[in-house]
Parts: structure tokens; sequence; C-alpha cells
């Protein structure tokens, strides 16, 4: 059953444009996909609101785009040279690799080899990042590596921001953007892939106040997920265990959802302490305290982070739209979430006069919004296909419109009708988008 929704999520990505596995002409890379036209709509859509939500509406926030290929003394000072790593172990009889912290993957796989015994080889830490060269020259001084995570690229501008803003604590900084891992476990389908995006903050406190952002922290991560419709029986909180806190972390809880396998990480809270300010302090050439501006006291900021995964937020938000009645399927998007908000469509394709009026109809509209058009096949089916889409709403030109000016406006989720005047569609649609 897990499996089947799976499979029907993937099919349903792949059908209609969501997402493509990649260089698919190629035979694909394994654990990497494309998105395409409404994926792509999707992802920006989460963007948006995240970026609503968590910068242009905060004034103690502040952006920035770092550069993904950072001066590889980052690493070392910010310990992912020497700790970013997963424990490794080879099967003996086909030298696959596995991850010896998941029992799960370990029993997957010696369920692979019925009727033999397997053994493996002792643990060895392997680091997860993606290692490449500048220049020519493959020499190590030129040795370089793509970020596997935005945060870094936030502390070491930590000065930079905080004297082009003129900041105070509490303030954050907060950046999108791609990160890459070398995972051993990869795979369900976007869950877990080799690069992604992260939507992270590093929120930069009195060391005395962690605990209250921690705790304000879980509340907006809670809110913010919530709020894209998902269902919260769906959702849990759980705190690491000390033996499993990354190495910069003091405290760390995740969000959990409850994926078809399994309840996996959906989100990140973590209390890095003032573990990277201070190690990049005594690295690099800058000193990276902050002076607090009544006492002149000077003192590392500490940082709680809340990261988000873009990807697995677009993976939770298409299982939890996805539903079945009877023949018909459909997305139950948020409507602020789905690739288009409306479709136009005329009645039929063969009257010049609605032909017309809908492509009138469908040019005003797509002054604001994202609008689909369609006018092939019967309604029943453009109906059908926007569904599966999760078009919130559907517009008909018909004959009736020549005449009074009005449309049919069909509901994605009740499949009820009603006509609009055709100059009041722009307001209507706003209202309902708010
Ligand atoms: P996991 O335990 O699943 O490997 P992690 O603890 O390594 O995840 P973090 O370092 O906390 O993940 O990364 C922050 C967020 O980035 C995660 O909550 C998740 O949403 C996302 N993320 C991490 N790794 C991947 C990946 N390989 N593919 C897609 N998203 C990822």
């Amino acid at each position: 059953m897990a499996e089947e929704i799976m499979q029907k999520i993937v099919s349903l990505c792949k059908r209609r444009g969501f997402v493509f596995p990649d260089s698919e002409i190629y035979g694909g890379l394994a654990n990497t996909w494309d998105y395409g036209p409404l994926g792509a709509r999707l992802l920006q859509n989460i963007r948006n609101l995240w970026w609503k939500k968590f910068v242009e509406t905060r004034s103690d926030i502040f952006p920035i785009e770092s550069a993904l290929i950072m001066n590889p003394k980052v690493w070392e000072a910010s310990g992912h040279l020497a700790s970013f790593t997963d424990p490794l172990v080879e099967c003996k009889i086909c030298h696959a690799r596995v991850r010896a912290d998941k029992p799960e993957d370990m029993e997957a796989h010696t369920a692979d080899h019925p009727g033999e015994e397997v053994t493996w080889t002792e643990p060895k830490n392997f680091n997860l990042m993606f290692k490449t060269f500048i220049g020519t020259a493959q020499d190590s001084k030129q040795e370089v590596y793509l970020r596997p995570e935005t945060a870094q690229g936030m502390f070491v501008n930590f000065k930079n921001v905080l004297t082009t803003e003129r900041s105070r604590l509490p303030f954050g900084i907060a950046q999108m953007g791609k990160a890459f891992r070398n995972e051993i476990t990869t795979g369900n389908f976007i869950f877990r892939t080799l690069e992604f995006e992260q939507m992270e903050i590093e929120y930069f406190v009195k060391s005395a106040d962690w605990e209250a952002a921690f705790e304000g922290w879980k509340e907006q991560m809670w809110d913010w997920i919530i709020g894209l419709g998902i269902e919260e029986s769906k959702l849990k909180w759980r705190a690491h265990e000390k033996d499993e806190l990354s190495h910069y972390s003091k405290r760390t809880e995740d969000i959990e959802f409850e994926f078809p396998f399994g309840w996996g990480e959906l989100y990140g809270l973590a209390y890095r302490t003032d573990f990277d300010l201070k190690n990049h302090s005594g690295k690099s050439v800058e000193e990276l305290q902050y002076e607090d501006p009544e006492t002149r006291e000077k003192y590392y900021p500490h940082v709680v982070e809340p990261t988000f995964g873009l990807n697995r937020t677009a993976l939770v938000v298409l299982l939890s739209a996805y539903t079945e009645e009877g023949e018909r399927v459909y997305l139950k998007l948020d409507p602020r979430l789905a690739p288009y908000k409306v479709a136009v469509f005329p009645l039929v394709s063969n009257k010049p006069d609605i032909v017309e009026k809908a492509r009138d109809t469908f040019a005003v509209l797509r002054s604001t919004f994202a609008v689909s058009w369609d006018d092939r096949g019967n309604i029943g089916k453009r109906y059908a296909a926007q569904d599966e889409i999760g078009t919130p709403w559907c517009v008909t030109v018909d004959y009736q419109t020549l005449e009074d000016n009005t449309v049919t406006v069909r509901d994605r989720d009740t499949a009820q009708q009603e006509r609009v005047n055709v100059d009041q569609l722009q307001g209507y649609f706003q209202e309902k988008l708010k």
C-alpha cells in the first residue's frame, strides 16, 4: 500500500511534469531528479511563501546568497572535514556499501542475499562532502568542496551583515540555496538526493536567551508547516539523542513526517551554541564577536538554526494533497502552492466568439495569476486534467458568456460551479487566494 502510493506520486509527477528523472535520455543518474514546468512552479511557490514569512515581513532577519564553492578553510574550521561523516560498512559478498548507523538498511541488504550469510567489514567513516578542483592542476592546494549546508555562508558573512545592516541582537541571517551531499543511503524519490535545496536561518542571540529562542522557533516552524495544509497527525517533533547530535550541536529537534516509507526528518532545529563563530574567529583573520551597544561588552553570540528542506517540503505537500475519490484523482493543494491558480477553457473550440472571449479572459487573468489554457477534449476531461495537477479553479467561457458576460467557475475540491461576471473575476480570485 505504502509503496503503491509512492509509485502513484512518482508516476503522476513524471506524467504531468512535476518531477522527471535527471538526464533521463541517458538512462538517468541515481538519486538525482529534475523539476518540470509544474514542479518548478511548486518549488517557487514554496520559496515565495517562506521568503514572505521569514524574511520579507520581518525586520530582524536579513537575507544573503553566498557562494556554493567556498574557501576550503571554511570546512576545516566548521569541523566538516573531520566530522561530516557517515559510518559505512561493506558487504563482503557483493561489496555494496551501506550505512552502519541504519540497521534497517543493513537488514534490507541482507534480504538481497537469500540463503547466504552476509558478513560486513568494520565501519569506516565516509565524508559526505563532494570534492572538486579549481584550475587545471589537480594538486591538493586546489581542492575545494561543494557546500554541504548553506549555514557556513551565513557565519562567514556574520560581520558583513552586522556592519552593513547595523543589526542588534537578536537577529537572523537567512538564505535559500543548494547543498550537496555524497549520500550513501539514497532513494525514496526526492526525499534524499545528492543535491537539494535548503531554506535556512541562523538566528543570533545572547547565550542566556538560546532556550527561549529555541522554543520560539519550534512554534514558528510548526506554524509554517501546518499553514501549508499538512495534517498535524502526520507530524511530530523528535529530539536527537546525545549520541546522534551533530558535531556542532548541543540540542537538536527534528520535525518528522509520516512518509509512506516510515517517519523521516522533514526539518531540523539545532542549537549550535557559539561553535561556528568562535571557530571561524580562531582560524580566520577576523574576530567575529559582537559588541553590546549599551554595555560595550564583547562576546560571541549563540545560534539557533531552523532548517527547512525545500524538496522534502515539496514531497510532503504532494503526498498530503494526493486524493483519490472513486475514479477521481486530485491534488488538494493549498491554492497558494498550486502551480496554476486558474485554468481557462472555451466550452467549444469551433465558435470564434467564444474562443476570443476565453482568450481575452485568459489574458486578463494571466496578468495577475499563473493561469493555464486548455481547449482540447470535452470539459469533463479538462476538469480531470486540472484536478490531477491541483488547479483550484476552472473558468469556462460558454454561450451564456456572450449574453450576460458571466462564466462558470468550478471549484476543484467541491466540484461546485457558480457564475461570476468576467469583470469581477480578478477580485474574486484575489479574495480566495488571501
Ligand atoms: P538525514 O538525517 O535525513 O540525513 P540530516 O539530519 O543530515 O538529514 P540536516 O543536516 O539537518 O539533515 O539538513 C537540514 C535539512 O535539509 C533536512 O531537514 C532536510 O529537509 C534537508 N536534507 C538533508 N539532506 C537531504 C538530502 N540528501 N536530500 C534532500 N533533502 C535533504
